[in-house]
């Protein structure tokens, strides 16, 4: 029997990172896909501008007010929310296509995403929050990201307190004091979440050879 092939037959994971900008989110993101061929990245929508760097399609569907509202009414986000002064959204259809294939989801969203995710599906959800060691560091990793004026610095920071209020909501949280650490802590999760039974939509068959001996 070929164990790998037949492990492929799994639910993928739909698994949300939240956390106060400047956490370091990102970069996890990032290591994450760059580690994990069979793990994509939920692309939002939003009504915010581009930052320097940032590219439409990559980092985010950059849309108007009306082209939101639009995709509303048309019932193409999974969930969607107001974060700061602009509007975000996850596309549903991608993200059932990947599920469909079997590769986990990764959505960098707001605690309000999470809220709504939560109600509709559950029971692939694996909820991470992503605490900074203090906010001291927080307001350095957003100041040395040096792409927001002073004014959406201070905003952001007094957005942190909010977000961080919703830390008891998530199943898992790690404190980002070392991004190895973390790197480390979340991978643990994401192994760990992979080999629950109820995942793994292989194990019936797999035990019933295995017990009839072939
Ligand atoms: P930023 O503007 O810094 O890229 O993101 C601001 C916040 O919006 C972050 O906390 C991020 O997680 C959240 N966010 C990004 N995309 C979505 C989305 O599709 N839905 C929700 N609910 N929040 C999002």
């Amino acid at each position: 029997m070929d164990i790998q092939a037949l492990k492929s037959h799994r639910r993928g994971l739909m698994i949300i990172l939240s956390s106060p900008s400047g956490a370091g989110k990102t970069t996890l993101t990032r290591r994450l896909m760059a580690e994990n061929s069979d793990m994509t990245m939920s692309v939002s929508a939003t009504t915010r501008r581009p930052r320097p760097g940032e590219e439409d399609g990559k980092d985010y569907y950059f849309v108007s007010k009306d082209e939101f509202s639009a995709m509303i009414d048309e019932d193409q986000f999974l969930e969607h929310a107001k974060v700061f002064d602009n509007y975000y959204g996850t596309p549903r259809g991608p993200v059932e296509a990947s599920l469909a294939e079997g590769k986990d989801v990764i959505f960098d969203i707001d605690w309000q995403g999470a809220q709504q995710l939560t109600q509709a599906a559950s029971d692939d959800l694996v909820k991470v929050f992503i605490l900074p060691p203090n906010m001291q560091e927080l307001e350095k990793r957003l100041r040395s990201r040096a792409q927001d004026s002073d004014e959406v610095i201070a905003k952001r920071m007094s957005k942190s307190e909010a977000e961080i209020s919703h830390w008891a909501e998530y199943d898992y949280v790690l404190v980002n004091d070392d991004v190895d650490m973390a790197m480390a802590e979340l991978s643990a999760i994401i192994i760990a979440e992979r080999q629950k039974r109820k995942r793994q939509l292989w194990l019936g068959p797999f035990v019933k050879r295995l017990v009839e001996g072939g």
